[in-house]
């Protein structure tokens, strides 16, 4: 799965993939907000928290493991975040290959899976995330997380995941979640997705 060690004791704030701001679907203003103010915020909120914290030098996932309250918050979150905007890309929109067979065991197929993944972001109650992932038995779930949880916590492998936070989609497409959930089928890149397995 995708974990991230601290460096000097400070979690380094992430790029985003290349050209990102002229991929389509997620416009160049949300991008800087979501991006350069939103994840910037939950990135420096951690880096003020982790002193003294006993969780030091820990990786991400251990820090979210082992924290609750605002630390659990921001961690959650800057994982959250960097798994979300590392998803996307230019290439690779088809899932191919073993993750594609996972889905099409697990779902029936991929067109399924997609809408019940966009059905269990669309109906999430306030904020939170809709995240794929795998369980211990190697099978494929979907969940629905509120707020900064991540799955981990609940010891599944996090894949794939749509922010629903108003603050991922309210300036491109306003109060209108599902057609948001949706478009971003067109920008995943799946070759990062099955890495995580
Ligand atoms: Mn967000």
């Amino acid at each position: 799965m995708r974990d991230i060690l601290p460096v000097n004791g400070v979690f380094e704030m992430m790029q985003l993939p290349a050209d990102m701001e002229h991929i389509g679907v997620i416009s160049a203003m949300t991008l800087s907000y979501h991006h350069g103010k939103h994840l910037k915020a939950y990135v420096d909120n951690l880096n003020k928290l982790l002193p003294g914290s006993g969780l030091e030098n820990l990786s991400i996932s251990e820090v979210i493991k082992k924290s609750t309250g605002a630390l659990f918050n921001n961690a959650g979150q800057v994982l959250n975040h960097v798994m979300y905007f590392e998803q996307f890309g230019h290439n690779n929109h088809e899932p191919q290959g073993k993750i594609k067979e996972m889905i099409e065991r697990d779902f029936l197929s991929v067109e399924n899976f997609k809408k019940e993944f966009e059905q269990k972001g669309a109906t999430l109650f306030g904020s939170g995330w809709v995240w794929l992932s795998a369980n211990a038995d190697g099978h494929l779930v979907i969940t629905q997380e509120a707020n900064a949880n991540n799955p981990l916590v609940n010891g599944l492998v996090p894949l794939l995941t749509f922010d629903v936070w108003e603050h991922a989609y309210y300036l491109d497409y306003q109060n209108r979640r599902a057609d948001y959930l949706s478009a971003l089928w067109q920008i995943v890149d799946w070759q990062v997705v099955e890495s995580r397995l």
